[in-house]
């Protein structure tokens, strides 16, 4: 089986049709979701139409949840707390439900999916030490998170404590070697912030044990404009063409 991996689509629709086109292109057999379908962005109920059309296992992204629930936003920066509530007031029932339904871990066959960290789904893992609760706790040779909308990853082997950090700049291939177990961020496909400003996605191979991170490039005017054409802050809509 072959899985597209995305992650913090946060309501770019552009973002996302341009990877789903490189994804189905690509042949993947199904899709995995790791949350944030909204926030931040101009279309979040096409989006999360999109992603419900791909039937594909996710878990719930804090953008989401603070959608979900009134006073959340008030955790958040002025930018994206001023993104929630215009989101929560556009949203459908049907797509709310949806988000609703999310999970916050979910495992699939050697893999476990979390926005965040297993020990805190809202939890960032921008360093090794951050990624050692998640190594303890995981049950799976793999897992898979969002949230920090870096594209990299962390491996550690059997003997050792301390996980080596990847980052996985371009495109990359990772190659799943037995006996090391990884975490493995597919970067941001609405608004990476790893300096480089086409949408991330990723392609994870059962059989072949590989992940395959995927940069795209897309329509970025076009998404800018659309949000500042809805009112949304302007510096939400400048920083995607810097990828920050
Ligand atoms: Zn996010």
């Amino acid at each position: 089986m072959t899985y597209g991996i995305i992650a913090d689509i946060h309501s770019n629709l552009q973002a996302l049709e341009g990877v789903l086109s490189v994804l189905q292109r690509r042949g993947v057999e199904g899709y995995l979701c790791l949350g944030d379908v909204v926030g931040y962005g101009p279309r979040p109920n096409e989006c999360c139409e999109l992603v419900r059309e791909l039937d594909a296992p996710g878990v719930l992204g804090n953008h989401d949840e603070a959608v979900l629930n009134p006073g959340t936003e008030n955790w958040f920066n002025a930018y994206a707390a001023a993104a929630v509530l215009w989101t929560r007031a556009l949203l459908t029932e049907e797509n709310a439900d949806f988000l609703r339904s999310l999970d916050e871990q979910k495992v699939i066959g050697d893999l476990t999916l979390v926005h965040g960290a297993l020990d805190d789904p809202w939890g960032y893992i921008t360093e090794p030490y951050e990624a050692t609760t998640t190594f303890e706790l995981m049950s799976t040779p793999v897992c898979l998170v969002g949230h920090s909308h870096f594209a990299e990853w962390y491996e550690l082997n059997a003997n050792s404590t301390r996980a080596r950090h990847v980052t996985a700049t371009g495109d990359r291939t990772l190659t799943l070697a037995d006996g090391v177990r990884y975490i493995v961020n597919p970067g941001s496909v609405g608004q990476p912030r790893d300096r480089d400003s086409r949408a991330s996605c990723a392609i994870y191979d059962e059989e072949a044990r590989t992940i395959e991170i995927i940069r795209t490039p897309y329509n970025i005017k076009a998404c800018q404009q659309d949000m500042l054409e809805k009112g949304l802050p302007p510096a939400l809509a400048y920083r995607l063409m810097f990828g920050a």
